[in-house]
């Protein structure tokens, strides 16, 4: 039998591997080309991985090549190869990830040409006499004659000049359409205003960012406001003057507009963002921005450390601790780390900042394997404020706030400034209870317990998102004394608005729901008018509010509390980011409300003191070879019976393991049922990360042929962050 030459084409399908199809043209399209293919019923949009031979007689042929050039660099295929090796995750699936909507869809990877109509020469002599049996031309004339650099069709519409009159112009000659060039802005000067006077910690980062050749990890470990975002802008600045490209990675730019509004700002080269709030096609035009080395500061949130680059020069990783930078379904990867192992691959530096760094990152510093940039002072002369804690059980019965608090949350806006409530539990209550019979609304499809949302007066399950309505009656033995217990943003907000006399202020995802309406209120918030702010972890990162003089900080004692080894870290960075949005320009001061005023490492964090905290959440790590001791990964398995979770995962546990593996479980998960599903998971943990990987590899073959994996879904994830 004869062998024939076919592709090998990775397929967004979750099946490791790649899929042979004939290609009898010549050449061969390169490793990253995209090209269409039958699967099953099915058409798909697979990406070329190499080329081979085969005999197998009832092979399919490509049935069309996409792209002239790879839209993969070799470089961004390679990232993609080592995270899919790394995360056991499919390649084709990978891929497909990495690409954006349109392209995963098999759009052209051409940039949108912006078309416009202007006069022809001929037309720029057409008298009014001529048109003036023809209004509407007449006016399109008028209008194309006053512009002209041309005109796209939507300014025109929005000018009252339709269609038919414009095509009517071009029939005769004297109206035509052509498409605008999008050059990059040629400017020999990258700075479009001055730096600020850096002061001595912050030049002391500036230079050695500066200074560095090839791959250099740095650690910017500096406080909050003690001016991480200025080392970022006088860092790169060389870069850009040389013609590089920053990568600049943040945890979420719907919420952080200010950041981005920094970098244009500061520089007169294209700036371009790459998240979630971007169409389809706006996200393609970035993308492609930034590989044809148009956009040369590009900023985005996890999934743009896939963005191709056509000249890197320097990687930026913001808030380096923030858990929006994993994944947490699908593909779950860590952008942080592959923003290293980037930097790495392209022989450039990475900076990673931070005010409260993940024990990880912390720990390479520690070793010397990052560099340790660290700025402990706040920029603008301000002290950073200390975090009084107050004992929250000395609180009148059904009084989120102890009259100590309120009465500061007064005195702060009296003195013409805003203060900031921050609680991260949305709705008006966590709890509905009858007072006879102790019974308490569950959620039927999770275990866990439904909250009160009392404008849309219905109760949610913050898990799967049902409701149900509010029971008059207990369900369970009739009485109509139901209660709430605790309180959420909603109800806050209302005690606020009745003791006093200036705005309250709500941002939660319930209040912001709205297009426009989070933005809106940060505006109202930055205008700095006396106001009271009750806000979520959405407020938590990254703002600047210059009249935030005192936080109020309800209800943190879960983390610190929880049986997650990641809770007590999770807690202090949270608490730390929220204590440091007050006093930034001003005399600052924060309470911290708890239930356990004696805790020992909260009494840590609440001292202000990250690095203290860190040693000792390490030292515990080590003892107990916890990451970044040791590494973990975690099978996470549903179904729907517990019993058949746990039979399957039992299976995997029997697999013989390698050397220093071991595997701890199966478990039900911390929250056993969740969406209707049973949960259960097996973890594995090793000192070393290769006979980890080994292992990894041989549970997945073994999950992949069992037959009761057909009656479960499973994933596994490597480094994971959240236990639950
Ligand atoms: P971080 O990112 O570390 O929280 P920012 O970069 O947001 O801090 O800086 C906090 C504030 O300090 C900003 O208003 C910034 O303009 C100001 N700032 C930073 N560096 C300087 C400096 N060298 N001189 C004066 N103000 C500065
Ligand atoms: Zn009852
Ligand atoms: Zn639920």
């Amino acid at each position: 039998m004869s062998t024939k030459p076919v592709l090998q084409i990775a397929l967004p399908v979750p099946l490791p591997g790649c899929y042979d199809y004939l290609y009898p043209g010549s050449p061969a399209p390169a490793q990253g080309t995209r090209v269409q293919v039958p699967f099953g019923r099915r058409t798909l949009v697979g990406v070329v991985h190499g080329q081979t031979q085969s005999d197998y007689p009832k092979l399919k042929a490509v049935s069309a090549v996409l792209d002239d050039t790879p839209v993969f660099t070799a470089e961004l295929y390679a990232l993609c190869e080592r995270a899919a090796r790394y995360y056991h995750h499919p390649l084709g699936e990978v891929l497909n990830y990495a690409l954006p909507a349109l392209l995963r869809q098999g759009g052209d990877a051409q940039p949108s040409q912006e078309k416009r109509w202007r006069l022809t020469e001929r037309g720029t002599h057409v008298s009014d006499e001529q048109v003036s049996r023809a209004p509407r031309q007449h006016q399109a004339l008028q209008v194309l004659r006053e512009h002209p650099k041309g005109l796209s069709s939507a300014m025109l519409n929005a000018l009252d000049v339709a269609s038919p009159a414009l095509n009517a112009l071009r029939d005769k000659g004297w109206a035509e359409q052509f498409v605008v060039e999008n050059g990059p802005g040629i400017s020999k000067e990258v700075l479009a205003e001055p730096p600020l006077a850096a002061n001595g910690e912050q030049q002391q980062a500036i230079h050695a960012i500066q200074d560095a050749e090839g791959f250099t990890p740095f650690l910017l470990d500096g406080v909050t406001g003690s001016g991480k975002t200025e080392v970022y802008l006088q860092a790169m600045a060389p870069q850009l003057a040389a013609g590089k490209q920053v990568l600049v990675l943040v945890p979420e730019i719907g919420l952080t507009p200010q950041t981005v509004q920094r970098f244009r700002q500061r520089f007169a080269v294209p700036v371009t963002t790459l998240h979630s709030g971007l169409t389809d096609r706006e996200r393609l035009d970035n993308w492609l921005a930034a590989r044809d080395g148009k956009a040369r500061i590009i900023i985005g949130t996890r999934s743009a450390i896939f963005t191709p680059l056509a000249n890197p020069g320097l990687i930026i990783v913001d808030e380096a601790h923030d858990s929006s930078l994993k994944q947490q379904d699908g593909f779950r990867y860590h952008a942080r780390d592959l923003a290293t192992w980037r930097a790495k691959t392209l022989n450039i530096p990475v900076v990673l900042g931070s005010a409260t760094p993940a024990l990880e990152t912390l720990q390479l510093a520690r070793d010397q394997r990052f560099h340790w940039l660290k700025l402990s002072r706040r920029a603008t002369e301000q002290q950073r404020p200390g975090i009084e804690i107050l004992d929250a059980t000395l609180a009148p019965p059904n009084q989120p706030l102890l009259p100590l608090s309120l009465q500061a949350i007064k005195q702060c806006v009296d003195n013409g400034n805003q203060a900031l409530v921050f609680i991260n539990r949305r709705g008006y209550a966590p709890m509905i209870l009858c007072q006879d019979c102790g019974w308490q609304a569950e959620c039927k499809r999770c275990d866990s317990f439904l909250t009160w949302h009392r404008a849309e007066n219905n109760l949610r399950c913050h898990h799967c998102d049902s409701q149900q309505r509010v029971p008059s009656r207990c369900p369970s033995c009739g009485s109509s004394a139901i209660h709430e217990a605790g309180s959420g943003t909603e109800k806050l907000t209302e005690l606020l608005e009745q003791s006093l006399p200036v705005p309250v202020i709500r941002i939660d995802r319930d209040a912001t729901r709205r297009k426009g309406e989070l933005d809106s209120k940060l505006k109202t918030i930055r205008q700095g008018d006396p106001a009271v702010l009750v806000g979520t972890q959405m407020l938590a990162k990254g703002h600047h509010f210059p009249k935030l003089a005192l936080v109020v900080i309800l209800d943190m004692d879960a983390g610190f509390l929880s049986a997650d080894f990641r809770g007590p870290e999770q807690a202090a960075q949270l608490l730390l980011q929220v204590a440091g949005r007050s006093g930034r320009e001003g005399q600052g001061r924060v309470l911290l409300q708890t239930r356990h005023p004696d805790h020992h490492l909260l009494q840590l964090a609440a001292s202000g003191d990250y690095p203290a905290l860190a040693s000792a959440l390490l030292e515990e790590r080590r003892m107990a070879a916890l990451p970044p001791f040791g590494h973990l990964a975690l099978f996470r398995c549903e179904a729907m019976t517990l019993g058949k979770a746990m039979a399957f995962l039992q299976e995997l546990a029997q697999q013989p393991v390698a050397d220093g593996v071991n595997v701890l479980g199966p478990v039900p998960a911390p929250m056993e049922k969740r969406a209707g599903r049973y949960r259960a998971q097996l973890l594995l943990q090793a000192n070393q990360r290769a006979p980890l990987h080994q292992t990894l590899e041989r549970l997945l073959d073994a999950a992949r042929q069992s037959p009761q994996s057909r009656q479960c879904r499973w994933h596994v994830d490597v480094d994971p962050i959240d236990m639950l």
